[in-house]
């Protein structure tokens, strides 16, 4: 990115032109870790939020192996045939450890990659979990603005990334797999709660069987959890991303979704609470970048962690001083 020539009222016209070299330049002004890119960044997310909030966001987790790239174009090329935009983004923070991310092998979407009227972007890299997570918040802002109208947004279940992509998609869905015995082993705690569809992907050929008994298991296994705020009882599907079936059922289980919540309120609401919850995140995010990066606390931390190993002071000591010198207390 050529800092000098990053004009923010330029990119923001193309971006609204939908022009996708400008929408990739504003992701990548949002991703970068640039203090001076920064501001710039904000000015621009600030200019593209009217043209936003007008797309749907669809949220797609599932251990590696599952079928989400491959699932994501299938359903991404369905959603093109009846002449929508797609973007596709992601939130991987194992990417920072492994180096590599997802989405960055595109070859299970090779039409959408070669799609005119898609857009896909690997997962930004950053330290924390939450940088990650605000930078892909923010571009999909940046995708709304240049009008498209399904964002799609792939994790990994690692950590808490599922509950910070849940926290800002309208539709989570979560892919399993059918396995021998007890198909709720295994699953992340919580994860079901926040899952608005289950759908067992690789349903075909042998696995058919097995799939199916999945789904009941997974139907029985929700019947003991109470309704959700939004009134949506959660579907349990089987799908085959490698030969289509059952994909049009899923995206039908999402429209039967937005039906019911924009109904209901809940969407609106939904969408209302997740702002609030950005804006916290935010905050806490730049305190703690602002704190850490801070001079004095570059220079002091390292001999307060040493005097707490040596048990000189105690930890709450250190923090009230460390707080004291960055003057943020
Ligand atoms: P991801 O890691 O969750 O993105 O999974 P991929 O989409 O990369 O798929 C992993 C492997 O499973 C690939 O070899 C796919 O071809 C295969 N796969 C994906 N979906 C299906 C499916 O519905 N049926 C079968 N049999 N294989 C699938």
């Amino acid at each position: 990115l050529q800092q000098k020539e990053v004009s923010v009222p330029a990119i923001f016209e193309a971006i609204i032109a939908k022009k996708t070299t400008a929408l990739s330049q504003g992701i990548t002004l949002v991703e970068s870790t640039q203090k001076k890119h920064y501001k710039k960044a904000q000015q621009l997310i600030e200019k593209c939020l009217p043209y936003s909030n007008k797309a749907i966001r669809i949220g797609i987790t599932g251990v590696p192996g599952v079928g989400k790239s491959t699932c994501i174009e299938a359903l991404g090329n369905l959603l093109i045939q009846q002449g929508k935009k797609v973007a596709v983004l992601a939130v991987d923070p194992s990417s920072t450890i492994s180096g590599g991310s997802i989405l960055g092998d595109k070859t299970r979407m090779e039409l959408l990659v070669r799609s005119p009227e898609a857009f896909i972007r690997p997962s930004p890299s950053g330290k924390s979990l939450g940088g990650v997570a605000r930078k892909t918040r923010e571009s999909i802002i940046l995708c709304e603005a240049a009008g498209y109208d399904i964002i799609i947004i792939e994790t990994v279940g690692v950590g808490q990334s599922e509950t910070v992509v849940h926290s800002m998609v309208d539709f989570f869905l979560l892919l399993k797999l059918a396995g021998a015995g007890d198909e709720l082993q295994g699953i992340k705690r919580g994860i079901i709660e926040m899952a608005d569809a289950i759908v067992i992907n690789k349903a075909d050929g042998d696995n058919i069987k097995a799939a199916l008994e999945a789904k009941s298991q997974f139907k029985k296994a929700l019947h003991l959890y109470p309704i959700a705020e939004s009134n949506w009882s959660p579907e349990v599907h089987t799908c085959s991303a490698l030969t289509n079936e059952g994909i049009d059922d899923i995206w039908k289980i999402i429209q039967t979704y937005l039906d019911t919540t924009k109904k209901n309120g809940f969407f609106e609401r939904n969408r209302i609470r997740q702002n609030e919850f950005w804006l916290v995140q935010t905050i806490e995010e730049q305190l703690k970048h602002s704190f850490y990066n801070h001079p004095k606390i570059k220079e002091t931390l390292p001999s307060q962690l040493e005097a707490i190993q040596q048990q000189k002071i105690t930890p709450f000591t250190a923090a009230a001083y460390l707080l004291e010198i960055s003057k943020l207390s």
